[in-house]
């Protein structure tokens, strides 16, 4: 019996795996459910990811279309400087944070349009920090989530909370939905713990695949066969230093409200909120006279790759090391415009179209830094400077449970650059995360809404291997 609407979308995010070490499964053949139902039919690319490269924050390119810089989301934590004032409790709903209580509350805070479980009522979703437009009941397992997700942080067990996810999704094959959102959680979780290309993290892909092929089994006998997209939401690398930024400031006398103990550091003059941890936004809370020495410190600090700053003329000035460089907006143009050195790589004074700059910026140590850097400080809720750690390095103390032997969240190229495939045919051009939710809308039948980040793939270029 037929029981699915024929224009279904199944989008299956696996957090954090890199496409290096999902290329590498499929050609050993390690993937083979991952072969047959979206690469071969479609196509895999190497496509780019948002800044900060979180989980959570980037999934809203995924679900919204939009950047987290225009959703207002800026990073996993960030600040509230109109909550300084109050109370205790309000100190604490200021130093906003996704990781614990405070989760669900970007659902709210996410200022921007409408995410594709509001402009798809018929979806289903599991294992989602983002709920916003589901349905009630639409969210599958949100308990048995909860539960193997604090086992899974604290005890290891990431293979038991992806095989839950995994028989919520071949259970919810035989369902009536268009929209499927699937999470694993797994392979982000081991990265942690060992290292990207860990074995098992390997295994864990082999686990999903298994499970995409037991979900195909039964979806094709309940309906026609749903058009898939699979995507991580950020890359990962080896983190060998951790270098708390909060700490450095308290080190130049600066006290420092940082999570997650100082949330009510007494006379605070900065707060330091980290992402994933490679990304930090460092907020000044007074008008202090010594801003520009202190923004100085932070981008000499060791394990600073790069920090951006509003420049007050509506522009974005970058810095690495002692090299400078401005960035404008200008909607579909950006100009990059060098003032000391060329900190991102990208040569010379330059004023092209943003998917030009995209595919230039590729081949630089910082993929897509100069929209990605425009994006974030375009939020008001953005840091006064906002840092993006070096490889190896990240922006937490060792104190962390459990220490993270790997991290993500900077504008690496390790961190930034992303799996992308879909059953039906990529183009040939440089894709983002962003540009997924209107494909997906397209595949979907419904109609793209205005003003978002994303492009529809259909509106990149020809597919690839398709001569013009
Ligand atoms: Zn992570």
């Amino acid at each position: 019996m037929n029981t699915r609407d024929p224009c279904s979308v199944v989008c299956i995010l696996i957090d954090g795996v890199l496409h290096d070490v999902l290329q590498d499964l499929l050609d050993r053949g390690d993937l083979p459910n991952l072969s047959r139902w979206v690469i071969e039919p479609g196509g895999l690319t190497a496509g780019t990811t948002v800044f900060p490269s979180t989980t959570g924050i980037a999934y809203i390119p995924i679900l919204f279309g939009c950047y987290p810089g225009l959703g207002d989301v800026p990073g996993i934590r960030w600040f509230d400087r109109g909550g300084t004032s109050g109370g205790p409790l309000a100190r604490w709903r200021a130093a906003r944070s996704y990781c614990g209580p405070q989760a669900g509350w970007i659902n709210r805070d996410i200022t921007h349009g409408r995410s594709l479980f509001e402009l798809v009522p018929e979806s289903l979703a599991i294992c989602t920090p983002i709920t916003r437009g589901l349905r009630r009941g639409a969210h599958l397992i949100p308990v048995r989530r909860a539960l193997h997700g604090a086992a899974a942080h604290y005890c290891r067990s990431y293979p038991a909370l992806d095989r839950a996810v995994a028989s919520a999704w071949v259970a919810a094959a035989a369902r009536p939905w268009r929209f499927l959102f699937v999470v694993f959680p797994g392979p982000d979780g081991l990265t942690h713990l060992y290292d990207p290309g860990h074995p098992r993290v390997g295994e864990s892909c082999r686990q999903i695949d298994r499970a995409l092929g037991d979900f195909m089994a039964r979806a094709l006998k309940t309906g026609e066969c749903p058009t898939l997209f699979v995507v991580a939401d950020h890359g990962a690398s080896p983190v060998s230093e951790h270098r708390d930024v909060a700490l450095e400031l308290e080190a130049m006398g600066v006290a420092t409200i940082r999570h997650p103990l100082h949330l009510w550091r007494r006379k605070a003059r900065a707060a330091v909120m980290v992402s994933g941890n490679g990304a930090a936004h460092v907020y000044f809370l007074d008008a202090l006279a010594e801003v520009s020495d202190l923004r100085e410190r932070l981008v000499a600090l060791p394990g600073v790759a790069l920090a951006a700053y509003r420049d007050g003329r509506d522009g974005v000035i970058v810095a690495r090391a002692h090299f400078r460089a401005r960035l404008m907006d200008h909607g579909e143009r950006v100009t990059y415009e060098p003032l000391l050195g060329d900190p991102l790589g990208l040569g010379r004074l330059l004023k092209v179209d943003d998917r030009e700059l995209l595919a230039r910026s590729l081949a630089t140590d910082f993929p897509d830094a100069p929209r990605q850097l425009l994006q974030l400080l375009a939020s008001s809720r953005s840091g006064d400077v906002v840092l993006a750690a070096e490889r190896g390095v990240d922006f937490r103390g060792a104190w962390e449970l459990p220490e993270h032997r790997s991290g993500h969240g900077s504008l690496i190229a390790d961190h930034m650059v992303v799996p992308i495939a879909a059953s039906v045919p990529l183009p040939d051009v440089p894709l983002r995360t962003v540009d997924l939710m209107p494909t997906m809308l397209e595949a979907l039948g419904g109609q793209i809404p205005d003003g978002l980040d994303g492009v529809p793939v259909s509106r990149l270029g020809a597919p690839a291997g398709v001569a013009l």
